[in-house]
């Protein structure tokens, strides 16, 4: 596996590769001493429905489970059974495709991307800091057989946002989770299909956001997330690690968006103060959750995810209020405007 120099200032005395089971969709199931333990995050919907309230009607919560099925789908399949999921198994057995050159085997790869969905797509060498130690089930995780990752980008569907915090604006994520599930698969099994190793993964296995910096996808915001030049942080990722010669991407610059230090709309927007109004980005990390050592602007998920479960669903009002998003407020129903 390569090492390379890290965009971000990192405190190597500090910083350990990220445990995934610190993160809080695992606590939620492994960490009785979390607050929202095995809780359902719709505990609260039946009194909304009940209250009419307006981006929480039945038609919203309808279509947000509804565009959750393929993700649901997709995280309950074995990754090994992904991989034998394929019809013409036969073409498994065939020689390595060759790979005479790698910056042409890179644009074929971003074409098959956009052509299963991708927004924007581009290619890092895998960077070990960035891969989880452990998955949620406390497996070690070694990426030592892949050299590179592509990186995945989905543009979050516009018109349903504008309402947030609403049911109405939560299905773009929901929609969005589907459309990753289907990418980042079928990616991986075309790369599988020329004889490579290739492996899916959306929130799992690693750090997608660093990832995705290093690929040249954009910058990271105080809003804790990907901000690229084409959405803003409006966007959705997933990555394939393969062993697949190719030809990485260069970054945007240094690692942090400066604008940042001045705007803080996001952190202005966010109702719980989960975001730094801190001028500079820092080491200080706000919860258990956050993996110290790298400089930064921490967020405070657990705050965060707190209100989602008050909110009775997740949320986008930080995303909304980035000028990056081009994202107008509206009203929940004008979506149902029909
Ligand atoms: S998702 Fe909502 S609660 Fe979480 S940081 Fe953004 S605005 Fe705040
Ligand atoms: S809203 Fe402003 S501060 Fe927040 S991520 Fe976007 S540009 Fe940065």
């Amino acid at each position: 596996m390569d090492r390379k120099p890290s965009l971000f200032e990192v405190d190597e005395k500090i910083y350990r590769r990220y445990d995934w089971r610190k993160q809080l969709f695992c606590r939620t199931n492994i960490d009785p001493n979390f607050e929202h333990y095995k809780q359902d995050v719709y505990k609260k919907a039946k009194e909304f429905l009940k209250e009419e309230k307006e981006g929480y009607t039945r038609l919203d919560y309808a279509l947000n489970m509804a565009a959750w099925k393929l993700y649901q789908i997709y995280k309950q399949i074995p990754k090994d059974k992904i991989r034998e999921m394929g019809i013409f198994e036969s073409g498994r057995r065939l020689p390595k495709y060759e790979v005479k050159h790698t910056a042409r085997m890179s644009r074929i790869i971003k074409k098959v991307a956009s052509f299963f969905g991708a927004s924007i797509t581009g290619i890092a060498r895998v960077n070990e800091k960035w891969v989880y130690s452990h998955d949620c089930d406390g497996k070690p995780i070694d990426l030592s057989a892949y050299k590179y990752v592509i990186v995945m980008a989905i543009e979050m569907e516009p018109e349903p946002m504008g309402s947030s915090p609403s049911v109405t604006t939560a299905i773009s994520t929901a929609l969005g989770y589907a459309k990753l599930s289907f990418l980042s698969m079928h990616v991986a099994e075309f790369i599988r299909y020329l004889g490579y190793l290739a492996m899916e993964s959306i929130n799992d296995t690693g750090l997608s956001i660093p990832m995705a910096i290093e690929a040249g996808l954009g910058k990271l915001g105080r809003i804790g997330l990907l901000v690229t030049p084409q959405f803003g942080p409006r966007v959705q990722l997933c990555k394939v690690f393969t062993n697949l010669p190719l030809e990485p991407d260069n970054p945007q610059g240094n690692g942090i968006l400066d604008v940042c230090k001045k705007c803080k709309l996001c952190a202005l927007a966010c109702e719980v103060q989960a975001i730094s109004f801190d001028d500079e980005p820092s080491f200080h990390i706000q919860s258990p959750t956050n993996n110290p050592g790298v400089k930064k602007w921490y967020i405070n998920p657990e705050k965060c995810y707190h209100f989602w479960y008050e909110n009775s669903v997740d949320c986008s009002t930080c995303i909304e209020a980035c000028p990056y998003s081009k994202i107008e407020k509206k009203r929940a129903s004008e979506f149902w405007n029909v």
